[in-house]
């Protein structure tokens, strides 16, 4: 067995890859690379690129979404018998909005090793060079495609406290700011785009403005949006209902609650509950 022949042990060995910089992996990660019986990718021809680069020469299988339920009790069998086995996605750290969480849990449950080899994940990445606070952060993965289910998605965020962060693709990310300001409010936030690539950006603003900027020109790469905590400043239920009383008298409940939302800096969606609550006592 060639695990055991270069000293490796037998296990699953999670390895995180570069996420744009071919620079970026790790020493052990190329050696686990080259002493793995196998590489589990997420797409071969992406992988292959890398271990070109790096004199790889370990075969490689698919693992993805579309094969993972079939090939997952050969791969438990393999490691079973004391193959040492590498899972990699395309790039970054596999398990973080990448294919692997049931075979590492399978894994686990049946008492195989898996060991963690750390490096590049672009949550990380963009929060520790975007200036947005970093000693308490909620990651969202990918927001969802559909706008009923995107808005209800960051309705369900809008409370946490900590920066908040999010995946996002270029053609979506206009629409999916300007649903983040309609449940957060207007928060600073921070879209980082290409990291570790040429093109590397990142671009700090409200999210009205930032949602308005992508929705006119939306923008190629890779994308992290992060959204500052939010601040305590907020106004408290005093000052929204005295706003909204006054605007009450001349606008209707869901007017009123879009400008307690511009001008306060609320989410709508708390805005709108307060307008609410004033017109039935009324
Ligand atoms: N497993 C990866 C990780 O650890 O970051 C993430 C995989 S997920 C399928 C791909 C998404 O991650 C992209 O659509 C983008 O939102 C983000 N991403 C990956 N690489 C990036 C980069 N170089 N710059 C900005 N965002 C990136």
């Amino acid at each position: 067995m060639k695990a055991e022949n270069l000293s490796l042990k037998p296990g699953l060995y999670v390895t995180a890859t570069p996420i744009g910089n071919l620079g970026d992996i790790t020493y052990r990660a190329v050696a686990v690379m080259k002493g793995a019986d196998l590489i589990l990718c997420e797409d071969t021809r992406q992988t292959a690129k890398l271990c070109a680069a790096y004199d790889v020469k370990t075969p490689r299988m698919a693992y993805q979404d579309h094969n993972a339920e079939r090939v997952r009790p050969e791969i438990l069998d393999r490691l079973r018998n004391g193959e040492a086995i590498c899972l990699v996605s395309d790039a970054g750290t596999p398990l973080i909005a990448d294919p692997g969480f049931k075979l590492v849990r399978e894994a686990r449950e049946a008492g195989i090793d898996v060991f963690p080899l750390p490096g590049a994940s672009a949550v990380i990445a963009a929060l520790s060079a975007s200036g947005a606070p970093s000693d308490r952060f909620l990651f969202g993965g990918f927001p969802p495609a559909k706008k009923i289910a995107r808005q209800k998605f960051f309705t369900d965020f809008a409370d946490a406290s900590g920066t908040l962060i999010f995946y996002e693709t270029g053609n979506r990310l206009g629409d999916s700011l300007a649903d983040m300001g309609a449940a957060f409010g207007d928060r600073d936030a921070v879209v980082a785009r290409e990291l570790t690539k040429i093109h590397e950006t990142f671009h700090r603003a409200r999210l009205r403005a930032l949602a308005a900027e992508y929705a006119s020109a939306p923008p190629k790469g890779e994308i992290v949006v992060l959204v500052f905590p939010k601040t305590e400043t907020t106004p408290d239920s005093d000052e929204i209902d005295a706003f909204l009383e006054q605007a009450l008298t001349e606008m209707s409940v869901k007017e009123a609650a879009a400008a307690a939302a511009e001008n306060l800096n609320i989410p709508r969606r708390v805005a709108y509950e307060h307008a609410l609550a004033l017109r039935h006592k009324s």
